[in-house]
């Protein structure tokens, strides 16, 4: 690990298929946790009832969207079940560079790209949900979009599924509280690191060794 990267804060990325409950734990992780934000994507992908743009996402037209892959706005840009998905470049390197931890919430393809292009700085996470079962449960559950939606996602999160190999860390999310506290556990694991500590705790160890 270069030296930038140990200033730097953690790019966290959390996989799942449609369903696994990701934008759940991942609110819920932010929330309680100081310095670690969450980097709003942009889509081409209508908003369902309820989303706010700028909150859950950057609500933009195909031509934005080709327009800012055009200049390199994007870190990563994916096709996601017909729409298309990217996370803006400056403001995640602008929370990195400061020391704030950031977390991305992308698919597989993504993570894939990120990794590439950020390898020092990226912890990932993959959410597993109990069963196919209990995934359409919940996707029919949510109420928002139709049968034909629902049915594309099922297939894609078979898709989703297959790449969870190339994740860091594996959470399966049956019971919401005990899958929060794993992501607890893994995020203080990762900053309890020794090449990270050695940064922070720079004149602790500069004293205890003198
Ligand atoms: P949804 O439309 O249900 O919010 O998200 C569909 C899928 O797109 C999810 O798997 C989500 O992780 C993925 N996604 C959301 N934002 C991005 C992004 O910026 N980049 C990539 N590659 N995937 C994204």
């Amino acid at each position: 690990m270069s030296d930038r990267a140990h200033h730097a804060g953690i790019l966290w990325i959390i996989s799942a298929p449609s369903g696994a409950g990701k934008t759940s734990l991942s609110r819920a992780l932010v929330q309680e946790t100081t310095a670690l934000r969450t980097s709003v994507s942009f889509t081409t992908r209508a908003p369902r009832p309820g989303e706010i743009d700028g909150q859950d996402y950057h609500f933009i037209s195909a031509e934005q969207f080709a327009g800012m892959a055009e200049r390199g706005e994007f870190l990563e840009h994916a096709l996601v079940h017909g729409n298309r998905y990217g996370t803006g470049e400056s403001w995640v390197k602008k929370q990195l560079f400061s020391g704030v931890d950031c977390l991305l919430e992308i698919d597989w393809q993504g993570a894939r790209l990120v990794r590439e292009r950020l390898p020092e700085h990226v912890v990932s996470v993959f959410i597993l949900p109990p069963s196919l079962a209990v995934l359409a449960e919940r996707l029919r559950g949510r109420g928002q979009d139709s049968d034909e939606v629902i049915a594309r996602r099922l297939a894609a999160a078979r898709e989703e599924l297959l790449h969870y190999d190339e994740f860091d860390y594996l959470v399966v999310n049956e019971e919401f509280q005990r899958a929060l506290e794993d992501l607890r556990c893994v995020v203080r694991a990762e900053h309890l690191r020794r090449n990270r500590q050695q940064h922070e705790e720079h004149t602790r160890l500069r004293t205890l060794l003198a």
